[in-house]
């Protein structure tokens, strides 16, 4: 299959642009769109056929259900048995946005393999140009998980896209860099008091100033019970090497690198500008120290570029939990494997 990439980014022809992936969706392919956090790939969220097509394209596990995404608020109630309170005051709040609520499901509307059989649906509205004029163009709902390969890091750039699922979907919208560059916020509604699945570009503090307490789900593995997300049990943003997350200090950094290289290994390291080093063989800059933003925008694509080089090991330099800092290091402990460096 021949995939090709339509900026959207200029006003160049973008009707002609919008109407074709409208036409390949509504025939039940795929299309791949930017949104804030990371691109997604789409598929008509009630044509069963269609979203099959999303698991083979990404090569992602059945049990791993997937995110509604809808044009207007006023969509949700299509989808969903009995909209809580507090989902309302979310929604009210934080869509268009990165927070995704998971809610009871109307029976029989949203295709099975979306929900992965569960009786709850994800769902959130995009807020993205891109993303909201598609929808809005479509008039249906867009099952749409990241769009890479399974287990690789999620795209932030069409180019990232074009890499992972070239020959395996018809269209990229390329709308340029998404802005967050970590998913979305996946907050269960259906429980009191709700519980974050995964933490994202929302952060528990804003949703906290809203509706009070949110507990955040413990790791599966911790778990007793079978985890409420089937996908919070698969290894996720993994590159080639081992990576290992290490303190953000300037002689534990310097002398992790001097050990690695007396073993005759190679190292890339993802970190702050301020803790750049001239010893790793390659490093690759997330920004600024104090920047959860910057580090979220900046990580899933050094990770790719980790994959350029030839490290033989990974180190990333961790940040606190505040903000944003929860996804990003919920990010790194998934790409890590939960490993840290020591000597
Ligand atoms: P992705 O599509 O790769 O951004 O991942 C979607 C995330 O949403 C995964 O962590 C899923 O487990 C989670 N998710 C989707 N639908 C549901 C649902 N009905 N219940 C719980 N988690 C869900
Ligand atoms: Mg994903």
């Amino acid at each position: 299959m021949e995939t090709k990439m339509n900026s959207v980014d200029n006003l160049v022809d973008n009707e002609k642009t919008y109407k074709q992936a409208v036409d390949i969706l509504r025939e039940g392919g795929l299309v791949a769109f930017p949104t804030e956090t990371v691109y997604g790939l789409g598929a008509i969220a009630t044509d069963e056929r269609a979203v099959q097509r999303i698991f083979e394209a990404k090569g992602r596990p059945a049990d791993n259900p997937l995110i509604v995404h809808i044009g207007k608020k006023s969509d949700v109630k299509d989808y969903v048995e009995k909209i809580p309170e507090v989902a309302e005051q979310l929604i009210e709040a934080f869509w268009p946005g990165p927070l995704t609520l998971v809610m009871e499901k109307k029976p029989g509307i949203i295709a099975d393999t979306v929900t992965a059989g569960m009786d709850t649906v994800a769902i959130r509205m995009p807020d993205h140009p891109v993303a909201l004029q598609l929808l809005k163009k479509l008039e249906l709902p867009l099952a749409a998980p990241s769009a890479n390969r399974s287990g690789k890091p999620s795209p932030t750039e069409a180019e990232h896209v074009y890499h992972d699922l070239f020959g395996r979907i018809p269209l990229i919208l390329d709308g340029g860099a998404t802005g967050i560059g970590v998913e979305s916020t996946v907050l269960d509604v259906t429980v009191t008091p709700p519980v974050i699945l995964r933490p994202g570009g929302i952060v528990k503090e804003q949703l906290e100033a809203l509706i009070g307490p949110v507990h955040l789900a413990a790791k599966p593995e911790e778990k007793t019970e079978t985890p409420r997300a089937p996908g919070m049990k698969y290894t996720h943003y993994a590159p080639e090497a081992p990576l290992f997350v290490i303190e953000p200090d300037a002689s534990i950094l310097e002398h992790a690198v001097d050990s690695i290289h007396q073993q005759g290994k190679r190292v890339a390291i993802i970190g702050p500008d301020e803790l750049q080093t001239i010893k790793a063989d390659w490093y690759f800059t997330t920004g600024a120290i104090h920047s959860h933003e910057a580090m979220a925008a900046n990580l899933y694509k050094a990770i790719r570029q980790c994959d350029t080089t030839e490290a033989d090991i990974i180190l990333a330099i961790e940040t606190d939990l505040t903000g944003i800092g929860a996804a990003v290091m919920n990010r790194l402990d998934k790409a890590s494997d939960g490993k840290r460096y020591s000597e």
